[in-house]
C-alpha cells in the first residue's frame, strides 16, 4: 500500500469474521479496513494495488462466511459510512453503514412514510441495496431514487434506479468485484408520525412471534420459490429440528437455521444442501439461497 497518501481508517490484520456475523461463524480475515468517513474510504481504494480482492461488509445478517476465512482486504461500513440527513421534500440521504432500524425510525421521526418495512431488517442499507432486502410488502428498490456507486480505483458515480436490474432479492448492475455502493437518496412521502410508529410497533412484534429472533441465524436461508413459501416446503420434509453439527433447522421458522451449539460455518453449509436435497427429492423444488457465501471452506 502507498503511504504516502495518509489514510486515516483502522486496517486490522486476521479478524475474526465470526465476530462480525450474524450467525457467529466464519474465518479470519486477512485484513480489515475501518474507514474513518466516505473520503476516507475513497482515499484507501486509490491507495490499494489494484490485484487486491475486496469485499464489503454491512451487519453480517445475510451472510455465511466459510471456516477457511476471507482473502485480501474486507470492507467495514457498519457505522462507519454512517451520514443520513434529510435533503430536500421527502427526501433522505443515506450512507450505507447506516443500520435499516434507524433509517426507519430517521424517517418517522421526520414525519416521512415508506421505510416503516426496514424497521425490522437487521442489516444496513448497503445490505439492503444489494439485496432488495424487503419485509411486510415494502422493498428496499421501491423507495430508492439514486444511489452513489464507488469502483476498486475509488472514481464516484451517481446512478438512477433504472442502471439495474431489480427483483425479488437480487439486483444486477454493480459490476462484480469492482462496483459497491457508497449511498443512496431514497424518496418517500409525508406521513403521521403515530400511525408510522404504530405500523414499526406492529410488524416487530410479528416478527418477534414468527421468527426466533434471539437465536443466531441469518434470517431466511432460501429464497421463496414462484407460487410458494421455502418454510412450508421444509416444514412439509419434515425437517424442522434436523441437526447437522452445532447448526439446525429452526422448530419456530423452518426457513431459519439456528447456530445452537458452536456450529461452523462447514455445518451450516452441510445442512442447507440437505434441505436444497431433502426437498427436491419430496417435491420436485430446488430452493435457491438468498444468503450469500463467501471465503474458503478448511
Ligand atoms: C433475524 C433476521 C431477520 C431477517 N429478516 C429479513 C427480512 O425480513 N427481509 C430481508 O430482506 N432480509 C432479512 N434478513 C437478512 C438481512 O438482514 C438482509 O439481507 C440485509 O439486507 C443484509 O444487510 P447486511 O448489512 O447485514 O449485509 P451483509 O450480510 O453484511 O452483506 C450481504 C451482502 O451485501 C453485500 N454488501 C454489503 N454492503 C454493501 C455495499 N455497500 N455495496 C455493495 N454490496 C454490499 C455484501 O458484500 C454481501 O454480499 C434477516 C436477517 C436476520 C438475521
Amino acid at each position: 500500500m502507498n503511504n504516502m497518501i495518509k489514510t486515516t481508517g483502522k486496517l486490522l490484520e486476521n479478524e475474526p469474521m465470526a465476530k462480525y456475523t450474524s450467525w457467529r461463524v466464519g474465518g479470519v480475515a486477512e485484513k480489515m479496513y475501518l474507514p474513518t468517513d466516505k473520503q476516507d474510504l475513497v482515499l484507501f481504494l486509490k491507495t490499494l494495488p489494484k490485484e487486491t480482492e475486496l469485499f464489503w461488509l454491512g451487519l453480517g445478517s445475510n451472510l455465511l462466511v466459510r471456516d477457511g476465512g476471507i482473502s485480501g482486504v474486507v470492507i467495514n461500513t457498519r457505522n462507519r459510512l454512517k451520514s443520513m440527513s434529510c435533503v430536500g421534500e421527502n427526501k433522505v440521504y443515506v450512507e450505507v453503514g447506516v443500520p435499516c432500524a434507524r433509517v426507519a425510525r430517521f424517517c418517522v421521526d421526520n414525519g416521512l412514510k415508506g421505510a416503516e418495512f426496514l424497521a425490522g431488517i437487521p442489516g444496513t442499507i448497503g445490505g439492503a441495496l444489494k439485496m432488495n432486502a424487503g419485509a411486510f410488502g415494502g422493498e428496499t428498490w421501491d423507495i430508492v431514487n439514486t444511489v452513489d456507486v464507488v469502483n476498486r480505483y475509488g472514481e464516484l458515480e451517481r446512478k438512477p434506479t433504472e442502471a439495474f436490474d431489480i427483483s425479488y432479492r437480487s439486483v444486477k448492475g454493480l459490476k462484480a468485484d469492482e462496483e459497491w455502493f457508497l449511498g443512496a437518496e431514497l424518496t418517500l412521502s409525508v406521513g403521521d408520525t403515530s400511525q408510522s410508529l404504530q405500523q414499526i410497533k406492529d410488524l416487530l412484534e410479528k416478527r418477534a412471534l414468527s421468527q426466533p429472533v434471539n437465536q443466531p441465524s441469518c434470517g431466511s436461508v432460501f429464497k421463496n420459490p414462484e407460487g410458494d413459501y421455502a418454510a412450508r416446503l421444509i416444514e412439509a420434509t419434515d425437517l424442522k429440528g434436523y441437526q447437522i453439527g452445532g447448526a439446525c433447522v429452526s422448530e419456530k421458522h423452518a426457513n431459519f437455521i439456528v447456530n445452537i451449539n458452536k456450529a461452523t460455518a462447514a455445518d451450516i453449509e452441510a445442512l442447507i444442501e440437505h434441505v436444497q436435497q431433502a426437498v427436491k427429492k419430496q417435491h420436485g423444488v430446488d430452493l435457491q439461497t438468498e444468503v450469500c457465501r463467501v471465503g474458503r471452506g478448511k
